[in-house]
């Protein structure tokens, strides 16, 4: 049975200060590894965003959404869906919000300010889905963990920058609430994590996949967790070569990609 991979949690250069790849080195990385579909989903506002949070609210809104159409430019050259997601933050707690748009971000600057009830309320009003992303992060600035079962639609149960120990808490979580669950990468540069999600169908628009996981359709979550030890010191010289030299690759493999499909037209 064919089997398609979609990386759900996904981060920017341009939309994500902590992203260190490109939209347009995204899309190549994970169509190089096999990927069929990717969701970008950058640090909003109250999260680690990349866009000064001083701008005018439609320039922010531009500049938050350019990591996601580099991608997509590229992903359309290349036969690669790429799918507009974004990952909200309240007082530390995170929110995969898919199903929205541009425009939608626009037409909302009061979103700012929302509580996860008003967010649920607004996001499912205009047909969105709101995942609660690792419920079980642990990090020195955080200082508890703020759940939020009652205005959430599912939760991420394995997202592979996790240990397995805080995985396992998220997957209990769901399964404490009924929640469908949801496994991502949450990857921020061009390195192979290889997380996310296998279908037995392709997922060519947002509705599709938000449908695969409210349905409970026949989905696997792929099993990666950030190992315990953090691998010890600063990267090295050689590191930011072997770097460079993936990039080249990537790149080949995405042109000839592109030629092909520009010949198949
Ligand atoms: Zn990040
Ligand atoms: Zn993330």
């Amino acid at each position: 049975m064919a089997q398609y991979k979609i990386e759900t949690h996904l981060h920017t250069a341009e939309g994500s200060k902590c992203g260190w790849a490109t939209g347009c080195e995204q899309a190549e990385a994970r169509f190089m590894e096999g990927y069929s579909t990717i969701i970008v989903t950058d640090h909003f506002f109250r999260g680690n965003t990349r866009p000064e949070r001083s701008l005018p609210w439609e320039e922010y809104v531009e500049q938050f959404c350019s990591g996601y159409e580099h991608a997509k430019e590229r992903g359309d050259e290349i036969g690669l869906t790429v799918l507009f997601g974004l990952e909200d933050n309240y007082q530390g707690s995170e929110f995969l919000i898919y199903g929205l748009d541009k425009d939608w971000l626009k037409k909302n600057p009061g979103m700012r300010e929302w509580t996860p009830w008003q967010e649920y309320e607004h996001v499912h009003g205009d047909g969105g889905y709101m995942v609660q992303a690792h419920p079980f992060r642990e990090a020195s600035y955080l200082f508890g963990f703020g759940l939020y079962p009652m205005f959430t639609d599912a939760v991420e149960g394995i997202n592979a920058a996790q240990t397995k120990a805080m995985n396992d808490r998220a997957v209990w979580y769901a399964k404490q609430f009924d929640k469908p669950m949801t496994a991502g990468s949450d990857i921020h540069g061009i390195s192979n994590v290889g997380g996310g999600i296998l279908s037995p169908h392709p997922i060519r628009t947002i509705e599709d996949y938000i449908n695969m996981i409210r349905n409970r359709e026949d989905y696997e979550l792929i099993e990666i967790h950030r190992p315990d030890k953090a691998p010890g010191g600063p990267p090295g010289a050689d590191y930011f070569a072997k770097i460079e030299k993936q990039k080249a690759e990537m790149k080949a493999f995405a042109d000839a990609a592109a030629a092909k499909l520009r010949e198949g037209r």
